[in-house]
């Protein structure tokens, strides 16, 4: 079977890991000199714990893993797509301790990432130009000044018209995108509210080094949206308000 598996009976999932899919081997009697492969006691315990029950493989939808933290947290709950062909699942992973295994749960559903803010960054951007533009460029009141242009500018842009900025975000809920063209304009001609002469010109130079690649970038912030249906019942959450409500949930 293939590394996802799913029990239709208990509706429970396993996942072989590139861990447990190493092979083991070992020696069988016969015939003479061959070998036999045998999986982890994981496997075994799950193939064993469903015995008679109908077993299909699920296939991990590409590129759909998604997770509220940085990829390099060990401790957190992701969550990816799978199908057997017919059905979308979505299967949540998560460990509760960095000692514990990890563990599948199977829900009958969908997500979707929502958009729920573009923000300018903003002290990375006065930290730039304070530096670049060295103390006697900019009072700290005119950097402050930029920044709320960019931070305004950054609340009306729409997600959708923005290209992405390919390089890769340590979180994967945070995605950088370059400030469009309409956006770079807007900028401009507020600065010219603000800035003349030559201090322009060195905010103007400021913008094209930094537009593309550097703090002008804007950070748009996402939410995991899980459509969970359960027996023709339909409800839809955002998974931050499912974990909040549970966490109040518990203090009662
Ligand atoms: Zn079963």
């Amino acid at each position: 079977m293939g590394p996802l598996i799913r029990c239709i009976n208990c509706d429970q999932v396993f996942h072989r890991t590139s861990f447990d899919q190493l092979p083991k081997y070992e020696s069988s009697p016969a015939p003479p000199g061959s070998r036999r492969i045998v999986d982890t006691d994981d496997y075994r315990d799950f193939l064993e714990s469903h015995r008679g029950h109908r077993l299909e493989d699920l296939r991990i939808i590409e590129d759909s893993f998604v997770s509220e933290r940085p990829y390099v947290e060990p401790v957190k709950v992701s969550y990816f797509k799978a199908t057997n062909g017919k059905d979308r699942f979505v299967i949540k992973k998560f460990r509760k301790h960095i000692d514990e295994p990890l563990t599948y749960h199977l829900i009958y559903g969908d997500f979707a990432l929502k958009c729920i803010k573009v923000e300018a960054q903003t002290e990375e951007i006065k930290r730039q130009i304070r530096s670049e533009l060295g103390p006697g460029g900019l009072s700290d009141k005119e950097a402050d000044a930029f920044a709320r242009l960019c931070q305004g500018l950054a609340t009306k842009a729409d997600v959708k018209n923005l290209a992405r900025v390919p390089e890769e975000s340590p979180h994967p809920l945070e995605i950088y995108f370059r400030m469009d063209d309409v956006s770079h304009a807007y900028l401009l001609r507020n600065c010219r509210r603000i800035f003349s002469g030559d201090e322009f010109r060195a905010i103007e130079a400021f913008v094209d080094r930094h537009r593309d690649d550097g703090v002008l970038r804007l950070k748009a912030t996402y939410e995991i949206q899980l459509t969970e249906m359960a027996r023709s019942k339909k409800k839809s959450y955002s998974v931050h308000e499912s974990i909040k409500q549970k966490a109040v949930g518990r203090k009662e």
